[in-house]
């Protein structure tokens, strides 16, 4: 059987154009995708059956039993911290939320170690966006600022940017104009017509250079700015200022580069100030496939896009105070579950130190070196291949996917909705010993 214009569920693009071989239920071939795609949608090596750790060791279970343990951890705990939700789907980012409202924790995304800047900057400024469908059908200039696409989404440059046909620009990459801005040559730079390399740390001073440029002000900026000669930054911004309609895509080479979100601020401003001269539209590259839903899901639940402690009967949002990493920097958390993400690899070392002291949860249908600290484990089917759910494409698209062949394996919203019941079963248990 032939699974037609399936959707992948690797990065933010959400390709939809997916074309899957299905034999005796399990995929044998995968068209169109890309190889990050492609190799999610084949799969590889599983977690067999979910697992508790006994004596040191995690041991076979069922997955009642499982829930069952999952449940007495986050009622023991006194601040929960619920952590991961950019590689699941937005129904079962609205099961991890009512969780995280029953058992009196901290929610938190992946966007808070990526986008989490981006988000700021963008709750501060606003955003002018555009769908990629818009950019594709009619961006003539295209920037790509500390982002590199053609290692991290490689398919974004031939559906939707720089080497895409749109109605307005059916010429593809020969009518465009590519800009890249970076600290280094990268594999998206070759297909660059102008690269722009700044030295690390300096966005902010350049961005201001641009947008002093562009407003006509180029007397006031210095000779060099972020190692780049004035005249190079004028010709950029003669360039920015030629576009009928321009997209600035932009990634953590700036949301984390010193300056952070007050970077995307000024990124925002810029485009506002090019708004003023022409049309120009920008987006932040979003990485796991659907970390823009779990932004989607939590804002519209609590009026907070990331980083939301449910611990005081209404939604909390500070971020420096509620993201995972500075909770567990200050030993304010007391048990974790951990779905769809891997912090052990991807935090630092001292914070993964602290994680480690406490019991885990992980939910996710592969190992990996967060399973080594788990207490709980498990696996899950993967969504957007074995089970379906709504996700948010980087331009905040929400676009439905299929279940492509069938598992044994529980979603992530069933394996939820398993650990909610025990919470409030033992609570409700917990109630009646206390008023005996
Ligand atoms: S670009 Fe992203 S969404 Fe498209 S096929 Fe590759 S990994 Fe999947």
């Amino acid at each position: 059987m032939m699974v037609e214009d399936a959707i992948c569920s690797f990065c933010g693009c959400l390709c939809d154009d997916i074309n899957v071989e299905v034999e005796e239920n399990n995929v044998k071939r995968v068209r169109h995708a890309c190889r990050l795609g492609s190799s999610k949608i084949m799969g590889h090596e599983r977690i067999r059956s979910p697992m508790v750790r006994k004596d040191g060791e995690l041991k076979e279970v069922s997955y009642q039993q499982a829930y069952e343990r999952a449940a007495e951890i986050l009622l023991a705990a006194s601040k929960p911290l619920l952590y991961g939700w950019a590689s699941t789907v937005c129904e079962a980012q609205k099961k991890g939320i009512l969780l995280a409202e029953e058992v009196g924790g901290v929610l938190d995304s992946t966007a808070t170690v990526c986008h989490g800047p981006s988000v700021i900057g963008i709750e501060e400024k606003g955003l002018p966006g555009a769908t990629l469908g818009q950019v594709k059908n009619r961006a003539d200039t295209i920037v790509f600022w500390g982002c590199n696409p053609a290692e991290a989404h490689p398919r974004h440059s031939l559906r939707y940017s720089s080497n895409a046909c749109g109605r307005f620009t059916p010429e593809g990459r020969s009518a465009k104009r590519i800009i890249v801005v970076d600290v280094r040559e990268t594999r998206t730079s070759k297909n660059a017509d102008k690269q722009v390399i700044i030295q690390p740390g300096t966005d902010y001073e350049v961005i201001s250079a641009l947008r002093m440029l562009v407003a006509g002000k180029g007397d006031v900026v210095p000779d060099e700015v972020g190692g780049v000669a004035k005249k190079e930054l004028a010709s950029l911004a003669q360039m920015l200022l030629a576009a009928k309609f321009g997209a600035v895509f932009f990634g953590l080479g700036i949301t984390h580069s010193r300056g952070r979100y007050k970077n995307i601020d000024n990124a925002l401003s810029l485009v506002a100030d090019l708004n003023s001269h022409t049309k120009f539209v920008i987006m932040p590259m979003r990485g796991h496939y659907n970390v823009g839903g779990i932004g989607q899901v939590l804002a519209w639940s609590s009026g907070y896009p990331m980083s939301v402690d449910f611990t005081r009967q209404a939604p909390y949002f500070n971020p420096g105070e509620t993201a995972a990493c500075d909770l567990l920097a200050k030993a304010d958390t007391d048990a974790a579950l951990i779905i769809a993400a891997d912090p052990a690899s991807n935090f630092p070392r001292k914070i993964v130190e602290e994680l480690a002291k406490m019991p885990i949860i992980q939910i996710d249908p592969y190992e990996n070196p967060t399973t080594l600290l788990a207490d709980v484990v498990i696996p899950s089917a993967i969504a957007g291949v074995e089970a379906e759910g709504t996700a948010y494409r980087m331009d905040g698209l929400a676009l439905r996917m299929r279940k492509l062949v069938n598992s044994s394996y529980p979603s992530d919203e069933e394996i939820l909705d398993g650990i909610l019941e025990c919470v409030r079963s033992l609570r409700s248990a917990m109630r009646m010993q206390g008023g005996a």
